[in-house]
């Protein structure tokens, strides 16, 4: 009999004796109490973040300076259970750096620093205003929320088409080619694992909103690198940092509306 069948049995059997002598039974000291938590002793669940319209800001100068771009997509990555292929092919990224001239084509030019021209830029789904990849999902696999613009996965719907991959002009979709469970380094149980045959991306961490944490990436910055707040708030930071600096989008001409917008 394994450990915690005996412990179960145990318990189970001090249960029926005290409910039988109709008394409290005291546990020894080596027996651990099986019953919940009374009530007023539960961790008091904690209120979701919310906004009208979610927004990132990053800040490629604090980036530049602190050097901290890995410690952002470690942390990312590490709480959606996204896999590590060796093989560029098969790469699935929720957030990761492109040098400045391809995250940002058409704004760098000739006489550009070459340094400048390939510092990293930290890119990830801007869940856009305007979202293409949207319109094309024939399952609904993927929508706008009404409620804060977050552009949302379920993966249960999604049949992987990647007609989503193809319309997002960012490459912020990543399709499974194969099973990530056994490239996960280490399984997070509270955050679900996805298959082979569907495409993920960034979801702004809406998981960890519900549960009134901000997002992975944020939070694992030292330095104010990024900031995420309520654009639809004239006294959020997001607003504060878009009103006092020159901030630029990816790709602003295609019409998409990106919601991240990059300090430079
Ligand atoms: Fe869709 Fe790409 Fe825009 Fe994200 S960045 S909302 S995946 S089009």
């Amino acid at each position: 009999m394994d450990g915690s069948r005996r412990r179960f049995l145990k318990v189970a059997g001090l249960s029926v004796l005290g409910v039988a002598g109709g008394a409290s039974l005291k546990l020894g000291a080596e027996q651990e109490p099986a019953t919940a938590l009374a009530p007023e002793l539960e961790p008091a669940p904690t209120a979701p973040l919310t906004a009208r319209r979610w927004a990132m800001v990053v800040d490629l100068r604090k980036f530049e300076e602190h050097r901290s771009w890995d410690r952002c997509v470690e942390a990312c990555h590490k709480v959606h259970n996204v896999p590590h292929f060796d093989n560029r092919k098969d790469e699935v990224k929720w957030i990761w750096t492109e040098p400045f001239e391809n995250a940002f084509p058409g704004v760098e030019h000739p006489y550009l620093d070459p340094e400048d021209r390939e510092a990293p830029v930290l890119v990830m789904c801007n869940h856009c205003d305007n979202p293409p990849c949207v319109r094309v999902c024939p399952t609904q696999a993927t929508w706008k929320r009404a409620s804060d613009g977050i552009v949302m996965m379920d993966w249960h719907r999604c049949i992987g088409c990647r007609y989503c991959v193809v319309a997002c002009p960012y490459g912020s979709r990543s399709f499974n080619w194969r099973d990530p469970r056994p490239f996960i380094p280490e399984i997070d149980p509270d955050f679900p694992t996805r298959m082979r045959g569907v495409v993920e991306k960034c979801t702004f961490c809406e998981d960890r909103l519900a549960h009134g944490k901000q997002p992975a990436c944020v939070e694992a910055c030292e330095h104010g690198e990024m900031v995420f707040g309520d654009l639809e708030d004239p006294n959020s930071e997001v607003r504060r940092l878009l009103a006092e600096k020159f901030t630029i989008r990816r790709k602003a001409n295609l019409g998409t509306q990106p919601e991240v917008y990059y300090i430079v």
